[in-house]
């Protein structure tokens, strides 16, 4: 077996035996980049001088019997919207094209202080705005398991990644299924927390009541480890949290404790999933979870939930509102692309954004700022508030009877990459994965096995501050299937 067909606690299992050291993995790892790379395109930036110095030290701490984090050694590919000291941090746009960001984000601080390697920065839609990569600066990612097809979106790159091989965890963003979405289409288990619980204190903003930091896996034990590095309060982001507590000792080593896990929990699908013309592989794949769940001692319940059917006009409408607001910083004032030749201010601010920002980020401004102008709040922007709270109270209402919410992670299978999309049929994409972002709970997407090459995820939306819950469920459901 290859070094980097290992998962992330094989691999540590592996150099607490002393059976490879770190520096061989990274090596490994990089070479895998160097050959992959052309096609896949998962990465933007990679660290590979960093990368095998960062290597040599965990090594030196193995063998000086030193103290180790709980990532030692794991190669980590991140997201380029999350800030890596002294590295550029493009948010796939070209509007960063050339920055280098002076500081850390808590992410990469407790990335660094678990001992994890960081691989690379990895490609993503620009600004984290889309569903394919395919908006990014730097070009489409390829999904390793077809690359016909894309890797999903907007954490493509870190899927990919990951899904190729070239790191062993990944981390994202997920702002309405950008985590969840690409684990689905490449087959890899993704994590949404609960909002709140990983800090966004150096993470480019997209929509600052959305945004949370996702965790990739090879499967559950590893997304689960990644999460558990990362999550935790910190003072320097205000809306964190230190309320999610991963502090249940959950058993991965034990196939049938595992699946334990799933007997007597009480489950809600929402009859509009049922009635829902999808795509027929998922459909079938969606039953046979269904199927799983049931068989493993789990209640299920199909349930009227009537707020969900207006979840993707209100997303838009309250994430444009606050893109608008967040990308107004992008000036080319103080950092960002400036354009040569200008006469006055208003001309430079004009043309330096219509330069760098691409179609999908101005469109999303534009909307947003529309929206959000004085004769027009009333009507959109603070109606989409009130529907988010309808929708949050009915998700609320659901988890007193029931522990979460059991749905396809995606309507359909991973797009063609040549196939021509309005963007309104990208957003449609984002029925499930949008309603965990809204009412701010944690979300899991998990595979099922693979046909023809290709998997589909199922996705478990739970309440809010137990997380575990839906990991353990996660778990259960993975050993029941493998
Ligand atoms: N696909 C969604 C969008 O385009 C989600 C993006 C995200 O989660 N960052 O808005």
């Amino acid at each position: 077996m290859k070094l980097t067909e290992l998962k992330a606690t094989d691999l540590i299992k592996g150099y607490e035996n002393r059976d490879f050291s770190c520096e061989e993995v990274v090596r490994e790892y990089l070479k895998n980049i160097d050959e992959k790379e052309k096609e896949i395109n998962a990465y933007v930036t990679v660290m590979a001088e960093d990368a095998i110095e960062s290597a040599k030290k965990v090594d030196e701490k193995y063998q000086n019997r030193e103290e180790l984090g709980i990532l030692a050694g794991i190669p980590v590919g991140v997201k380029d919207n999350i800030a890596v000291k002294n590295v550029k941090m493009t948010c796939s746009s070209k509007m960063l094209e050339n920055f280098v960001v002076p500081y850390d984000s808590v992410v990469s601080e407790r990335l660094k202080k678990e001992d994890s390697v960081i691989i690379g920065k990895t490609n993503m839609d620009e600004f984290a705005m889309g569903a394919t990569t395919k908006t990014s600066y730097f070009g489409v990612s390829k999904n390793p398991l077809d690359t016909s097809l894309v890797a999903g979106g907007s954490s493509g790159g870190s899927a990919a990644a990951l899904g190729a091989e070239e790191c062993a965890l990944a981390v994202g963003t997920d702002t309405g299924g950008s985590t969840r979405q690409p684990a689905s289409f490449c087959g890899l288990v993704g994590i949404k927390p609960t909002y709140g619980s990983v800090p966004r204190y150096g993470i480019s903003t997209m929509a600052n009541t959305f945004d949370q930091v996702g965790s990739f896996g090879k499967d559950v034990e590893d997304a689960y480890l990644l999460l558990k590095a990362l999550s935790g309060k910190d003072k320097r982001d205000a809306t964190s949290t230190g309320n999610i507590s991963l502090t249940d000792n959950i058993d991965f080593s034990n196939d049938e404790k595992a699946v334990e896990y799933l007997k007597d929990l009480k489950i809600a699908i929402p009859q509009m999933y049922i009635d829902m013309n999808l795509n027929s592989r998922v459909k079938d794949d969606f039953n046979k979870a269904i199927d799983v769940f049931k068989e493993k001692g789990a209640q299920i319940e199909i349930v009227e939930m009537d707020s969900i059917k207006n979840v993707i006009e209100t997303y838009h409408i309250l994430t444009n509102g606050e893109i608008a607001s967040n990308m107004a910083r992008f000036d080319s004032l103080r950092y960002g692309h400036r354009t040569k030749e200008y006469d006055t201010y208003e001309e430079m601010f004009k043309k330096s954004r219509s330069e760098g920002f691409g179609d999908e980020v101005k469109r999303r401004i534009m909307i947003g700022t529309h929206i959000l102008s004085l004769d027009l709040a009333e009507d959109y922007y603070y109606k989409a508030l009130k529907v988010r709270t309808l929708i949050k109270e009915e998700y609320e209402k659901i988890f007193k009877d029931f522990n979460m919410v059991l749905c396809p992670t995606v309507p359909v299978l991973p797009f063609k990459i040549d196939e021509e999309m309005s963007p309104v049929e990208m957003y449609q994409a984002d029925l499930f994965t949008i309603p965990a972002n809204m009412t701010g709970s944690p979300a899991i997407s998990i595979p099922m096995p693979k046909l023809d090459g290709l998997s589909v995820g199922i996705e478990l939306t739970g309440r809010r501050f137990k997380d575990q819950e839906i990991i353990k469920a996660a778990l259960g459901f993975e050993r029941s299937v493998k």
